[in-house]
């Protein structure tokens, strides 16, 4: 069940609240977060409507990796080496198998405590609050609104290396895959269909045995099976100890001018937009079939092609000119 909305409706309150973002209010920055987190449908539509002209400003870096490998504790390092380097910081963990809600999970980021009182630094958790697919949803206009806030910098960090990961990643500019001796190697990578998605490999503990190993075989995989025309670095690193983490912020700053450059950049920047408007589009599609009693004629449909009686594409002719009305 969706909350009714307040007096004046959803625009009236995202209009006051992007108000309230434009002056710097950080209350603001968490109401919209939590709004695009709980992810009714007109809310989402309102947020990015009007803060999309005031977003593209930002360099937006995903992090994305096992648990355990430590991610977190390199988001933390790179906020501290941004906020040395004057820049304006945000930070968008997003746990796609996590229950709860932001708000409550921040708490428990001790890692991120030493920012917490920081007014350069935005951190905010986000979870699917039972929404299935829910953070694709959310994630990008999470991150349009630490844009419109004034953040140089978004991190985001994702749990795990499965497909939702990778998914949330291609939301970066800039997307570092970090992997820890111990935790994945090489042949995961190429398994999970992670590699095309790195930007730059972290082997993160290099304090530990096996880390040369793991950013050898890295190195070979990419020598092997990589043609882009960016050469994919893989650094080492010792979050915890702050070990070569300025090189890792190096590498990502040649990422994006290697992206500017070459036009890179305006390049990813619209092939994601054409993704979610493509995207966009396909829920309206399917919520329309959904109404004209679309799952029920799927069935039908369906039901004849199984048994041979009508051919997968003229079903699916079918199902389209529903929606167009033509029947
Ligand atoms: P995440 O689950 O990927 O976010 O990983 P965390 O940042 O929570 O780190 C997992 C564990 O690894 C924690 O106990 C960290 O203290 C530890 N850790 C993080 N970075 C390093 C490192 O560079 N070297 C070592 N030895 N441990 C680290």
């Amino acid at each position: 069940m969706e909350e009714a909305p307040p007096a004046g409706g959803p625009g009236r309150e995202v209009a006051s609240l992007v108000e309230r973002l434009r002056s710097g209010d950080r209350r603001a920055v968490a109401r919209l977060i939590s709004l695009v987190e709980d992810g009714a449908r007109d809310r989402l539509r309102e947020v990015a409507e009007t803060l999309n002209p005031s977003t593209g400003r930002a360099m937006v870096i995903g992090l994305t990796g096992a648990p355990g490998v430590g991610k977190s504790t390199l988001a933390n390092a790179l906020v501290t080496s941004y906020r040395a380097a004057g820049r304006t910081v945000g930070v968008l963990a997003v746990d796609p198998s996590s229950p709860f809600t932001g708000g409550a999970l921040l708490g428990d980021r001790v890692r991120m405590q030493h920012h917490a009182l920081d007014q350069g630094v935005y951190i905010r958790s986000m979870a699917t609050r039972g929404h299935l697919g829910g953070l694709a949803w959310a994630t990008p206009q999470a991150v349009r609104v630490l844009d419109a806030a004034g953040c140089e910098v978004v991190l985001v960090e994702t749990v795990g290396v499965g497909q939702a990961e990778v998914e949330v990643a291609g939301l970066a500019d800039t997307t570092l895959v970090v992997l820890a001796p111990g935790f994945g190697d090489a042949v995961q990578v190429a398994k999970a269909g992670i590699l095309e998605v790195a930007d730059v490999f972290v082997v993160n503990k290099a304090d530990k045995d096996g880390a040369d190993t793991v950013a050898r075989d890295l190195r070979q995989m990419l020598h092997l099976g990589d043609e882009r025309p960016w050469g994919v670095p893989v650094v080492k690193t010792a979050a915890e100890r702050r070990q070569d983490v300025d090189e890792l912020v190096e590498r990502i700053a040649a990422h994006r001018a290697h992206l500017e450059a070459g036009g890179g950049l305006a390049e990813r920047r619209r092939r994601r937009a054409a993704r979610e408007v493509e995207e966009l589009a396909l829920a309206d599609l399917r919520a329309e079939l959904g109404e004209l009693g679309g799952g029920e004629a799927v069935d039908k449909l369906a039901e004849r092609v199984a048994a041979g009686e009508l051919g997968p594409y003229s079903a699916a002719d079918e199902l389209l000119a529903r929606v167009r009305g033509e029947r």
